[in-house]
């Protein structure tokens, strides 16, 4: 693997690998070390693998600050289509690691293996690793809640009804926990296994991929890919709340102003899914230990800033990235 250190506004440090073919995005990794996963994923072209590990990368110095985590981010992703020997990639990936001498802690992500995690851990000290995605339910859940306060003037989900898109590690056991509260869950997946699973096993409800976004419910969660709400599909919506776990919601930050204009609370998702990065990180920093009421204070500072958005009249997101200026 050749690696090359480019130059990228804004960002601490970023690398270039060639064979196989990544980046490495620190975008914060001098306030504390550098967290954020590895991806492994088919990419169209090397600028698109760029763009998302910088946005990656972004997003998780994002949820660091938010939550006054002494900690940046950063994301390293692999091109799938560039992989010759998965083996040899990750080893290199993980001498590379190592080489940054702890500015990156790196771990799991969309497309990884439990295998490829060892592979790294075998080269790299640098290797925070375990399923955060409870963590990430837990916080999604208390972020709703708080949102729930600020609108209706009660946390609880009981009653409400809540719309989950996507039923994966994060996004069914959300769906388990709001049916435990007493939500109505309305849920879809586009994998129809995973789809009946849910049906079998939870109290939900469920609708085609297709049709979810203009499903009629107090909370949209998406927790399935980013980029899913947009301007093509704002007077789709018949939500008042967006809320959920996946990165990046939006398909940019400047969705948030016509979004709001359209009477939809958005709780900014480095906020509401940081509940994995609490986690993670806190254990990286501290050590291992139960970290339940740093997720927990995810309910005070959604109910904090969306009191503030409504006070001045502003997006919820234009507040928070004021809050935390990264
Ligand atoms: P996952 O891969 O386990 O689940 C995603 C689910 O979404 C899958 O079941 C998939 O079939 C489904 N899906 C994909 N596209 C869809 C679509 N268009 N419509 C409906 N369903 C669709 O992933 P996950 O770990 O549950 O993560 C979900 C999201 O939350 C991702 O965006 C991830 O980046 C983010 N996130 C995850 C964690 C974590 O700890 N796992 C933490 C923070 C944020």
């Amino acid at each position: 693997m050749r690696v090359e250190k480019i130059a990228i506004a804004g960002y601490d440090e970023v690398y270039r690998l060639e064979d196989p073919d990544g980046f490495v995005a620190l975008h914060r990794c001098r306030i504390g070390p550098a967290h954020g996963g590895t991806r492994i994923k088919d990419y169209a072209s090397p600028e698109d693998a760029l763009a998302d590990a910088l946005r990656l990368g972004e997003a998780m110095t994002r949820k660091c600050a938010i939550n006054e985590i002494p900690a940046g981010g950063g994301k390293a992703v692999l091109m799938r289509n560039s992989i010759r020997d998965r083996r040899a990639a990750l080893s290199d990936l993980g001498d590379f690691v190592e080489s940054l001498r702890g500015r990156f802690f790196t771990g799991s992500d969309l497309g990884t293996t439990p295998e490829d995690i060892e592979i790294l851990k075998s080269r790299t000290r640098y290797v925070a690793c375990q399923d955060l995605s409870e963590h990430a339910a837990q916080g999604v859940l208390f972020a709703i809640h708080g949102a729930l306060q600020c609108l209706y003037g009660r946390p609880e989900s009981w009653g409400r009804t809540i719309i989950v898109q996507g039923l994966g590690a994060v996004g069914y056991k959300l769906a388990d926990k709001l049916v435990s509260d007493g939500a109505r869950v309305v849920a879809t997946d586009v994998d129809s296994a995973r789809l009946r699973q849910a049906e079998q096993e939870l109290s939900i409800e469920t609708v085609p991929p297709e049709s979810v976004l203009a499903t009629s419910g107090d909370v949209l969660a998406p927790c399935a890919v980013g980029g899913v709400i947009h301007r093509g599909v704002l007077s789709e919506l018949r939500c008042a709340i967006v809320c959920g776990a996946a990165n990046n919601i939006l398909d940019s930050d400047a969705t948030a102003q016509p979004l709001h204009d359209a009477g939809i609370v958005f709780v900014p998702d480095f906020l509401a899914n940081s509940g994995a990065t609490i986690q993670g990180v806190l254990t990286n920093l501290k050590g291992p230990g139960d970290y339940t009421a740093q997720i927990r204070a995810i309910k005070d500072r959604t109910v904090r800033l969306l009191q503030v958005a409504r006070e001045t009249r502003r997006p919820p997101l234009d507040v928070a990235l004021e809050w935390i200026r990264c």
